[in-house]
């Protein structure tokens, strides 16, 4: 095998068959070693190989995205509209109606690059990183900059960031449906295999894109970005998903019925007119498009895009990245939030506070990484080589340790787990460094910490050979494989399970978070370390009980949700004590039991479902029971926020109507199947996120409420007309104009409305609540009634006082943007009076784009060039006290609506409606 594998000779155009190379062979074909390339030498073949990224998915065209937006019924119909004038001879309203199809195409065109855009700053922060070996050191880069000859490690969870011929792996399984469609992880190893093997064969390969599972792994990078086998098949993995949420398409299909319906009616009164009304065909059209152009809302799709991607920017900014738009609509009506505890809830900062060994308890002082402190017993200092128990303690706890303490300028800094690094600042404090204990016992092999075992193992061996293994884990893990103890003089006596188990209660109630030592003098089983080097034959050495304070700001998110009515409840791997006394301090789960992983895996479906809503603290629980625990909730009618990190995760949170990941130490895995992901892994990011969530459902709902009345206004108007047989109060060319300047100008100002102040003090919003509740409409008929009443009034005002049809119309048109300037002030709160300096000014779009508008009115009544195609007219100042009238009267109206919806019975009974 070896021979026909080294015998391969390269074409040109294609690489080495690298499955079928040994490691060495790979490595040397590279050009690189065991450990890795240096950074010069990585940086020189980055410009030759370029970024390990796949090309962007070619993206339509600008042309082609233009052209798209006149994809729509709507304009459909208005150009069809703009041909029949066009026979009719009237050029004017031709114009007008071409131009508004161009300016409404131009304003999609440019709401949905800036969406896009928003959304591409959002894609960026979530870049995948790796862990490579350059110039002989581990560091985290970011996995653009991989190149081939690069020494990447894998830990499970890992998303493999490149094409990698594996060099070493510790039972390494790897998910490769990505690129094979398998979803039974594959068991890795570093043998070649036949040229012919089909990817899934290739055991010593693993490729980019696929998902490590379980176990660990070295391997070197032989192809990066579009020359891996992901490249070649030419898949993006998807990181962001469609613009596209529940209540969008709602709001599309909606838009498309309304379309039907109009033009259905449209057809009708052009029926009623001609035959029965006797008005002439031409005559007629005018009015039907007039009705068409006013009554659907075209700018209203775009304009909830716009909103939704200003939100999901503003929750990136509050560090909550949204990875799928449905779970901005879901935040909002979130009841249940299932939290992990270790750096969410807690700062992830643990400090040794005590050691037990057999018979006695040691303090440890000193706080943080910093390694000043002591071990004392009974508030007397010892020293740790007078007491052999505590210095084998220390050891196991430095030495079966993955992570790495550096001192960072004035402080120290830890690399790896914190729990770990908390047991390397205790080796410092007790004068055990990492370094003496590598020199003297160097590290042969191990098993790696995975939360479903709770342990971890190292094998290592002094200068003569002879053989330790030590283990660390959970208390009733390591006490479970425990034979005998080490008492305080080092020596090797019977176990004693109840006082081992009575002091590591005792640890954890006073919130300390546990960890056993073992050890074991023997030659590992099999070649390597594995299970069966768990079972059973370690001596016990000691417990050691660490501090994780909980983050102040996650106190203040808890008391938070809980006033929004949110249940906010704590699912860790921790001991149960642990986590009540962690608990306690977050007022999670005070007064409530706490159950453990291995309770809820006996209970049948039935009892879950009936336990899981009055138990808030879950300890020892894995990542299956999580699974359980989101599908007993959701049976009870949550809706569920769940957060995880680990690769075992991923099902709950896809499970899980809002999934979230921690950006910091979760794993790509857990990332990619989570709707939303924190970059500080902080619980108070969650909260702030379902305040945003709230707030961005609230606003398009204020959108579609300030949108629709318009149109139905004129819509009213112009039915009215040709039910009563009266001129047009507005033309086909002066309803796009109205329904463009709301649109672009007015509407667009409350996507930046901030979230309303007693947003986190309402109940979560039942979901699958429909956007047109009852008092939806009712609002949206209100107000239309008034505007048209207001539009028409003064038209036929205007005409029975003798002036100009032109100058009526003007009025009309002016009455109806002037009631929808006061009605945008109106609109900043759906049910809160906004007679306040917060609801008059406290969002400055709003006056700014009122100031726009008024502009724009101004223009279009007094400009010659306006009167030449809208046929408008100068006002007098009467005229414009007249409409001010108008516009303050819908403004009074519809504050009064909302008194009477809030202090009265029948009110409150209209807004549940
Ligand atoms: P959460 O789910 O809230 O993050 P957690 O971090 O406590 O909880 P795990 O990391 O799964 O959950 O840890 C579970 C238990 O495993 C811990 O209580 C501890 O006893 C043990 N443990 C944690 N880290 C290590 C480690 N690096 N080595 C050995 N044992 C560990």
């Amino acid at each position: 095998m070896t021979d026909r594998a080294t015998s391969v000779t390269p074409t040109p155009a294609a690489a080495p068959l690298w499955h079928t190379l040994p490691e060495a062979a790979a490595l040397s074909q590279l050009q690189t070693g065991e450990h890795g390339l240096s950074a010069a030498e990585a940086a020189r073949r980055l410009a030759q190989h370029g970024p390990n990224r796949l090309p962007e998915q070619r993206r339509r065209s600008a042309l082609m995205r233009f052209l798209m937006q006149f994809h729509n019924v709507l304009l459909y119909v208005m150009m069809a509209s703009a041909v029949i004038t066009a026979f009719l001879g009237h050029w004017i309203d031709t114009g007008v109606l071409l131009a508004a199809v161009l300016i409404n195409a131009v304003i999609g065109f440019i709401q949905e690059g800036k969406a896009e855009s928003a959304l591409d700053a959002i894609r960026a922060m979530l870049s995948p990183h790796a862990v490579a070996e350059r110039d002989g050191e581990r560091r985290e880069i970011d996995a653009a900059e991989l190149v081939p000859g690069d020494i990447v490690h894998l830990i499970s969870g890992d998303r493999v960031p490149a094409d990698l011929r594996l060099i070493s792996t510790k039972e390494l399984r790897v998910e490769e449906a990505a690129l094979t469609g398998e979803s039974l992880p594959v068991e890795k190893a570093t043998a070649a295999v036949a040229q012919d093997a089909p990817l899934g064969d290739r055991y010593g390969m693993a490729y980019s894109g696929t998902v490590v599972v379980y176990g660990q792994a070295r391997g070197v990078v032989v192809a990066t970005g579009s020359h891996t086998e992901l490249g070649r098949i030419n898949q993006m993995l998807s990181s962001i998903e469609s613009m596209s949420t529940p209540l969008l398409r709602q709001v599309d299909r909606f838009g498309r019925t309304l379309a039907v319906v109009i033009l259905a009616v449209c057809a009708v009164l052009f029926l009623v007119g001609t035959l029965w009304r006797g008005h002439s065909a031409a005559e007629m059209f005018m009015m039907v498009v007039a009705l068409a152009a006013s009554a659907i809302p075209e700018g209203l799709p775009a304009l909830m895009t716009v909103t939704l991607a200003l939100g999901v920017q503003r929750m990136a900014r509050r560090r909550a990245i949204v990875r799928r738009l449905p779970a901005v609509e879901a935040l909002g009506s979130v009841t249940v939030i299932c939290s992990d505890k270790t750096g969410t809830l807690t700062r992830n900062e643990m400090t040794v506070q005590r050691v037990v060994c057999a018979g006695r308890a040691y303090d440890v002082s000193g706080v943080g990484y910093e390694p000043g402190g002591e071990c004392t017993l009974d508030g007397r200092a010892v020293a740790v080589a007078d007491t052999p128990a505590l210095a084998q303690a220390v050891r196991a706890a430095v030495l079966c340790n993955d992570a790495v303490l550096r001192p960072d300028g004035t402080h120290w800094r830890v690399e790896g787990d914190p729990t770990e690094g908390a047991l390397l600042v205790l080796g410092e404090k007790t004068g055990y460094a990492q370094a003496q204990g590598e020199a003297e016992w160097p590290r042969r092999d191990s098993i790696p910490f995975e939360s479903e075992n709770r342990y971890m193992a190292t094998l290592h061996r002094d200068a003569s050979g002879s053989p330790l293994i030590y283990a660390k884990g959970a208390p009733e893990r390591i006490l479970d494989m425990s034979a005998d103890q080490l008492d305080a003089q080092g020596a090797r006596v019977p176990l004693d399970v109840d006082y081992w188990r009575r002091m590591a209660t005792d640890t954890a109630a006073k919130g300390l978070r546990l960890l056993a030592l073992a050890v074991k003098h023997a030659e590992p089983a099999g070649a390597t370390l594995g299970a069966a080097d768990m079972e059973g034959g370690y001596t016990m050495i000691a417990l050691v009980g660490m501090m994780d304070p909980p983050r102040s700001e996650a106190i203040d998110a808890v008391a938070r949700c809980h006033e929004a009515g949110i249940v906010v409840k704590m699912i860790t791997g921790d001991h149960a004590e642990t986590a009540r006394a962690i608990g306690a301090q977050l007022d999670i789960g005070v007064g409530k039991p706490a159950v453990t992983g291995a309770e809820v895996a006996l209970m049948d479906d039935a009892t879950l479902r009936e336990t899981v809503l009055g138990v808030d603290v879950f300890a020892r629980a894995s990542p299956e029971h999580k699974l359980r625990l989101v599908q007993a909730m959701q049976a009870g009618g949550q809706v569920v926020s769940m957060t995880g990190d680990g690769v075992n995760d991923a099902p709950a949170l896809k499970r899980a109507e809002v999934g979230v990941a921690m950006g910091l130490k979760g794993t790509e895995a857990a990332k990619e199947a989570a709707d939303m992901v924190l970059a500080d892994d902080n619980f108070a990011t969650i909260a702030a996120a379902v305040q945003e969530g709230r707030g961005v459902y609230d606003n398009l709902r204020k959108f579609v409420l300030f949108m629709l009345p318009t149109n139905g206004g004129e819509a009213l108007i112009v039915i009215l007309a040709i039910l009563f047989q009266f001129a047009l109060p507005i033309t086909p060319a002066q309803v796009l104009w109205i329904n463009l300047v709301t649109s672009s100008c007015l509407g667009l100002a409350l996507a930046f409305e901030p979230t309303e102040a007693g947003i986190m003090q309402r109940a979560p919003r039942p979901p699958g609540q429909p956007l047109l509740s009852g008092f939806f409409v009712w609002r949206v008929v209100m107000v239309s009634a008034l505007m048209a009443a207001g539009g028409l009034g003064m038209f036929l005002w205007e005409l029975r006082n003798g002036t100009s049809i032109e100058t009526a119309r003007t009025m009309a048109v002016n009455a109806i943007v002037m009631a929808e300037m006061f009605y945008l002030v109106n609109s900043r709160s759906i049910f809160g009076s906004i007679l306040n300096r917060q609801g008059l000014f406290g969002n400055p779009y709003v006056l700014m784009s009122i100031g726009a508008c008024l502009l724009l009115q101004l223009g279009y009544t007094y400009l010659p060039i306006m009167h030449t195609v809208f046929d408008s007219a100068p006002l007098s100042l009467l005229n414009w006290a007249e409409v001010i009238g108008v516009g303050l009267l819908v403004f009074l109206v519809a504050e009064f609506e909302k008194w009477v919806i809030g202090h009265t019975a029948l009110g409150k009974r209209l807004a549940q409606f």
